[in-house]
């Protein structure tokens, strides 16, 4: 699609397409897709099983604020960020459901956190105190670490942490959360290690009367594969946006990709002549050839070296872009595409006519996975939500 269609379509996001215009590159996001692998996640998990949505990394590059808007019209039970600023931009869209923060704000941010009606993490008896002393009312998660070495309070300081916590009025524990360390999916006994340490301090907690009302501690891996990890909530965030490396998943949830296309559009078109002088030595240069050139380089999120192989579509046909990548532009070796002209569209992912890139190829070529292409997606590129 050229801007042109895009104007007339999109007439409801007449701000991203001007952005368009002004950049000269932009991304697609499928606000249906996401809607859709919501409703899967939602159609297999228990009605008890609340959802929060883990929308950190600016929704992993699709937009934090836009995502979280149409997942709340499909009632989602609250949201998860790790940053002020993604919790800020779903407040600004109208958005009032729970956001917790998980570990990333500092105190210094107490006022935005009040302001927003925001929830914090907590790992340590430190914390806490630190955390009331800047806060009217501390309402918080506390984070427990199961074995991934990363924030949470270990197991076997969680029961004393909670029984301080019970002495303070201000202090409301809304819920108790930890993170499985990577790829239980190849790690399956390190999976069942978390859930059993988990079930062992359940046990002391509630012993004690201090087990907070929300339990949660699947994310996309675990409420794929691990059903018995449900508990009272869960945080997946890659699966919502159609991310998951679990080609056969325990739970049958087929997910359709949020990142739709990566497009640009040509700001230059020449055939090179004798008069330039002898063509560059680099690969991809040749004497006679046609040279374009893109409005989108490595400060747009392409990679910083262009790797071998890299493809865009113009005109409905595969042409070679030329490194090296350049800050604002890339080139592009148009010589068998010579009805190309300024202004055409290239298609670095997705569809143009009957051709297209998949999401697997550009992660591949561009020497990355499908999350990382994702999160390399810049903020300042505009999103066009298809
Ligand atoms: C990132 C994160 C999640 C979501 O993980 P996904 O793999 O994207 O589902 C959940 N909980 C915590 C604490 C996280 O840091």
């Amino acid at each position: 699609m050229n801007l042109l269609e895009h104007q007339n379509r999109y007439t409801d996001q007449a701000d991203a397409v001007a952005d368009i215009r002004i950049r000269g590159c932009w991304v697609e996001i499928d606000i249906n897709a996401i809607r859709h692998n919501y409703r899967q996640l939602r159609r297999n998990l228990p009605q008890h099983v609340k959802i929060y949505g883990c929308l950190k990394r600016n929704a992993i590059g699709c937009g934090a604020g836009v995502v979280a808007a149409a997942l709340a019209q499909e009632s989602i039970d609250g949201f998860a960020v790790a940053s002020i600023a993604d919790a800020i931009a779903i407040r600004q869209r109208g958005v009032s459901s729970p956001i917790l923060l998980y570990p990333g704000p500092g105190l210094e941010d107490a006022r935005l956190i009040e302001a927003n009606s925001l929830t914090i993490s907590v790992s340590s008896i430190e914390e806490l105190m630190q955390w009331r002393r800047v806060l009217t009312t501390t309402r918080l998660f506390m984070k427990l670490d199961l074995g991934f070495f990363r924030a949470g309070t270990t197991p076997a300081q969680l029961p004393e942490l909670l029984r301080i916590a019970a002495e303070y009025p201000d202090v409301q524990v809304e819920g108790l959360y930890a993170h499985m360390s990577e790829l239980p999916g190849s790690q399956n006994d390190k999976a069942e290690a978390q859930l059993a340490r988990m079930h062992d301090t359940l046990r002391t907690i509630e012993t004690s009367g201090h087990r907070p009302a929300l339990v949660m501690m699947s994310s996309t891996e675990g409420v794929l594969e691990h059903p018995d990890m449900d508990f009272d909530a869960v945080d997946p965030g890659a699966l919502l946006l159609g991310i998951s490396e679990i080609s056969e998943p325990a739970r049958p949830i087929a997910l359709r990709p949020a990142l739709k296309a990566i497009a640009t559009r040509l700001v230059s078109v020449k055939r090179v002549d004798a008069s330039l002088g002898p063509v560059p030595d680099g690969p991809g240069f040749r004497s006679g050839m046609i040279l374009g050139v893109m409005a989108m380089g490595w400060g747009d999120g392409l990679p910083r070296y262009l790797p071998n192989g890299m493809v865009g579509l113009v005109r409905g046909r595969r042409a070679s872009l030329i490194g090296p990548s350049h800050l604002e532009h890339v080139r592009i070796d148009l010589t068998d595409i010579p009805e190309a002209r300024f202004g055409d569209e290239v298609v670095l992912l997705g569809r143009q006519g009957e051709a297209m890139i998949t999401r697997d190829e550009v992660a591949a070529r561009w020497g990355t996975d499908i999350i990382g292409l994702y999160a390399g997606l810049r903020d300042h590129v505009p999103k066009l939500y298809v």
